[in-house]
């Protein structure tokens, strides 16, 4: 099933413009990320913010802890221009964005929205003027805002207030339903508050993260039903490797399935060292095999078993994986409806040539004591047999070939093409 196949429903949420990025209003789930480095090291942050970027990252979350930090980001800001890298910049404040947003104006400028943390402004009245003084901020700059709770800075008064009230009910809820609840009416309560100080609906973007999952689904279940704004969607400190994947995906695939989440970010912790773009793909997936977005050809391999016991096709299906990966940068500026192409990959004749027809082109490479050839199917037909070294060299070839003829060039496609599926495809199922 491709993405332009399944039409889940979404719930309807006020529009909100960062750069030129639109969240909400029926727009297409937009995929975030933030960085790891200090933002006050500039040189560092435009290379990680462009990575993000080229990796499909549609905003970047930088932190802005500090007066260098401050400083930096205007810079960081026009070295991605002199790239070329217009991805808009979200600056993440705690504790004394008032203040740096004040006294950095080229900072304040140079963003492309402001992240506040009610839980982090300070407290009582204190919290007050200085929240205020970041919507003032926002609204001098004309810039959109992200009211972000989380459940390790929650307001404390206002938890600790719920939890008085609750005490005193016939029957009290639990404390894990009153801090979520605290949880929602500090976001919901934080945004009326911009709003009566002059900020848009169509400024405010809110999110409500923690690192439980059941939570973190009950908690957007509870937001959604009680606003139209736009919601940013994610599980906080998901962890590393296949935790933080499997947690973010259970968590996210539940919300989205219900039209929940106009942009997300997936929060890995990545291995020391670790490929920080890695959360970008996996955002990508989530929505991808969830037909909610389309960003890159998907290859179906086979897992392999005792019929595949030389290593050879779980190499190709890297190979080929890695060579998509590889091109999609090119193949998404020249050949638009590309991502939606199926490639599948398989290891021996039992399932190879059944799954192979579903693809828009696939393979079925010998099992162990088959005859040593490998079928391609191109558009559901058997369009050729592959033998002797060199086929993986040879496949990737024809994946080329067949992305030119069927996916046309940009300058030549229709304005909305670009997720569209091509319903004549050029390439003739045989004869190559
Ligand atoms: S397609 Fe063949 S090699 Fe792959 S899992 Fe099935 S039986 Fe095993």
């Amino acid at each position: 099933m491709t993405g332009s196949d399944q039409i889940l429903p979404r719930r309807t949420a006020v529009p909100v413009r960062i750069g030129d990025v639109v969240v909400g209003g029926g727009h297409p789930v937009v995929v975030q990320s933030m960085t790891n480095t200090d933002t006050a090291d500039v040189a560092a942050t435009v290379d990680q913010v462009a990575a993000l970027a080229a990796a499909g990252s549609e905003v970047v979350r930088i932190t802005v802890d500090r007066d260098e930090a401050a400083a930096a980001v205007p810079h960081i800001r026009d070295r991605l221009d002199a790239m070329g890298v217009s991805v808009p910049l979200v600056g993440d404040f705690h504790y004394i964005g008032h203040r740096l947003l004040t006294n950095h104006p080229a900072c304040a400028e140079a963003l492309a929205k402001y992240r506040i943390n009610p839980g982090n402004v300070g407290f009582r009245e204190k919290r007050d003027r200085q929240f205020g003084t970041m919507i003032e901020m926002a609204l001098k700059y004309d810039r959109p805002v992200r009211i972000g709770v989380n459940w390790g800075s929650l307001d404390q008064d206002l938890q600790a207030r719920l939890m008085d009230e609750n005490a005193v009910l016939p029957s009290p809820r639990t404390a894990a339903e009153v801090t979520r609840e605290a949880l929602v009416l500090s976001a919901v309560g934080s945004a009326l508050r911009a709003e009566e100080m002059g900020l848009g609906r169509d400024r405010i973007i809110l999110s409500c993260k923690v690192s439980d999952v059941q939570s973190l689904i009950a908690v957007y279940r509870a937001l959604a039903a009680r606003s139209d704004h736009a919601l940013h969607l994610g599980l906080t400190e998901a962890g590393m490797g296949s935790k933080g994947i499997v947690a973010s995906t259970a968590a996210l695939a539940v919300l989205l399935q219900e039209g929940i989440g106009d942009t997300i970010r997936v929060s890995l912790t990545p291995q020391p060292g670790g490929d920080r773009t890695e959360e970008v793909v996996v955002a990508q997936q989530i929505l991808q095999v969830m037909g909610i977005r389309s960003f890159a050809p998907m290859v179906a391999a086979c897992p392999g078993c005792g019929r595949t016991t030389s290593t050879y096709f779980q190499e190709l299906a890297g190979q080929i994986q890695d060579y998509i990966r590889a091109r999609m940068p090119v193949w998404r500026q020249e050949r638009p409806g590309v991502e939606l192409m199926n490639v599948a990959v398989m290891g021996c004749i039992v399932n190879g040539p059944g799954e192979s027809k579903h693809a828009d082109i696939g393979i079925s490479l010998p099992g162990t004591g088959e005859e040593p050839a490998a079928p391609v199917f191109i558009d559901g037909r058997k369009a050729m047999t592959l033998r002797g070294p060199g086929i993986a060299e040879a496949f990737q070839t024809i994946v080329e070939d067949y992305v030119t003829a069927r996916y046309a060039r940009a300058a030549d496609a229709p304005a909305d093409h670009a997720h569209t599926p091509d319903p004549a495809p050029t390439v003739a199922a045989d004869g190559r």
